[in-house]
């Protein structure tokens, strides 16, 4: 195991090559670092902490970055934007898919975490009507996510835009306005207490357990099949750039491997169960990029990060971002003349409704190196959904008028896949037949298989998905330590 004490640390984190692992039957094996496989991770090296049980975890992709990207020096919008353009890093998986052409995925340790833009709302208590668990039951779930990812609403707090802007929401329609809930350290560095890492990705959620107590991981590491003995969880069958194959044995399997891939394994596998792969949901969502001149913002204007619940209505959201000049966030190193305007980007959003008909599948004759056939999709807009799309333009237009700004453009309706929200496609409920797993994210019928990740959840609100999923996770890794 990791951190026994004699091996070399060639990498920024402790890694054990999966010959070895192979050779260990594990306790739990976690396959997928991102935002559930590390939430999972974390979570049961804190209940397990005296325990001698052993935990690997397995990730398909590299060692890409050590923190989430905003975190670095090195970076400013422009350049982050680009990295994570660059198909090296990014998967464009949509331009396979014509009905879904804005999705991607990001293959390594921490996954999408890496990239993601932090807001971290829970959804509303009335989301949960067709949750097979209520809002109550996920609030201490809620308490230790938004603790141990630093959620915070005081990322732009006090700021002369922010406050500027919340003041005119309020008076203007929108008395709910209040300042996004972001997953950011904002504490100072201080008595030796070295806080680094601002925006949180899932590589914290790995260092709090190397700092809680050993566990194996490996990446480069793919699982391509559920192994499954008598009925039950047996391990996975994992395969290796140079195509070698290796069981890892475990008694217990969590796949966090995203709302794509997961499926994908489950189905590969034979894994049985009729809402496997359905109930694709995501946010329907419309952007607009707006402006309004600096002098109405004092001479020091800070930075706009605003939440605006809309009064009508629960199914819907705008949120927003500004600055001066046009960066989400604020970097520290970097000189920028002043500009007479700020640019702003908001987005209102709802969720599409959830329908069987919307669903991944293995398309034969596609398959990848490791043999596995990829994945294609049937995604529609119902007449429910379809029928909402304008609201969301009212929306954001009459939330940017009541702010006094301008579009820079008109808005538009971003491509499905281009919301980075998919959720659903192994979601949880009581009935077999239209959900993939229990309601503590086992796969029905297979004891000791588990998916912690975006494919369990509801999306049933307009809330961003990763605070819920990584809820969720928790959840789970909790009813796995009581067993
Ligand atoms: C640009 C961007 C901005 C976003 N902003 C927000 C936001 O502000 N708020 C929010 O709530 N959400 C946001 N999201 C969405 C959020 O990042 C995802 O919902 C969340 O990361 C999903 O977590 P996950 O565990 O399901 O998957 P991921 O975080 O994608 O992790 C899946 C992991 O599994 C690994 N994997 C896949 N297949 C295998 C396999 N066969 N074997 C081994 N490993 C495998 C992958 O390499 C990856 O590391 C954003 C996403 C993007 C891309």
């Amino acid at each position: 195991m990791n951190l026994s004490g004699n091996e070399s640390m060639d990498h920024w984190i402790p890694l054990t090559p999966i010959e070895t692992m192979s050779q260990t039957e594990y306790d739990v094996l976690i396959v997928g670092s991102g935002a559930g496989g590390g939430a999972a991770l974390w979570r049961l090296c804190q209940k397990w902490k005296n325990s001698g049980r052993r935990i690997g975890l397995i990730e398909s992709g590299p060692l890409l970055l050590p923190t989430h990207g905003r975190n670095m020096a090195t970076m400013n919008e422009e350049r982050f934007v680009k990295y994570f353009e660059n198909p090296l890093h990014t998967e464009y998986i949509g331009k396979f898919w014509p009905e879904y052409p804005g999705a991607r995925m990001i293959r390594a340790l921490g996954g999408r975490t890496l990239q993601w833009y932090q807001v971290s709302p829970r959804l509303n208590p009335d989301d949960f009507h067709s949750w097979p668990i209520t809002y109550d039951e996920l609030i201490p779930y809620y308490l230790t996510a938004e603790q141990i990812m630093n959620v915070t609403s005081k990322y732009a707090a006090g700021s002369s835009i922010q406050e500027i802007l919340l003041e005119r929401l309020r008076s203007n329609g929108f008395p709910g306005a209040t300042d996004t809930p972001l997953a950011a350290d904002l504490e100072a560095t201080r008595y030796g207490q070295i806080h680094s890492n601002v925006f949180f990705s899932s590589i914290i959620f790995l260092a709090h357990a190397l700092n809680t107590r050993p566990f194996d991981l490996a990446v480069r590491s793919q699982a391509v099949r559920v192994l499954i003995d008598k009925g039950k969880t047996a391990g996975v069958e994992v395969m290796t750039p140079d195509l070698k194959t290796y069981p890892i044995r475990a008694k217990t399997v969590i796949l966090s491997c995203g709302t794509w891939e997961t499926p994908r394994l489950l189905l590969h596998s034979g894994i049985p169960g009729r809402a496997i792969g359905h109930y694709l949901t995501n946010h329907m969502k419309v952007f607009a990029d707006v402006k309004g001149a600096r002098s109405q913002f004092g001479e020091v204007a800070g930075v706009a990060s605003l939440w605006i619940p809309v009064p009508e209505n629960k199914w819907e959201i705008v949120y927003g971002f500004g600055t001066d000049p046009f960066h989400y966030y604020w970097y520290a190193y970097e000189q920028k003349p002043l500009l007479n305007e700020l640019k702003f980007r908001f987005v209102s959003a709802g969720p599409v409704e959830q329908r069987y008909e919307n669903r991944v599948f293995l398309e034969p004759g596609t398959e990848d190196e490791y043999g596995v056939p990829r994945l294609q999709v049937s995604f529609s807009h119902s007449n429910q959904d379809r029928a909402r799309i304008p609201e969301l333009f009212r929306t954001i237009r009459t939330a940017v008028h009541g702010m006094g700004l301008d579009f820079d453009k008109e808005p538009w309706l971003i491509a499905p896949g281009e919301d980075n929200h998919e959720c659903g496609t192994c979601r949880m409920g009581l009935d077999p037949d239209t959900s993939a797993t229990n309601t503590y994210g086992q796969i029905h019928g297979i004891p000791g298989l588990f998916a912690a990740d975006s494919s369990v959840v509801r999306l049933t609100g307009p809330a961003n998905p990763m605070l819920t999923t990584v809820a969720l996770a928790i959840r789970t890794a909790d009813y796995i330590s009581r067993k």
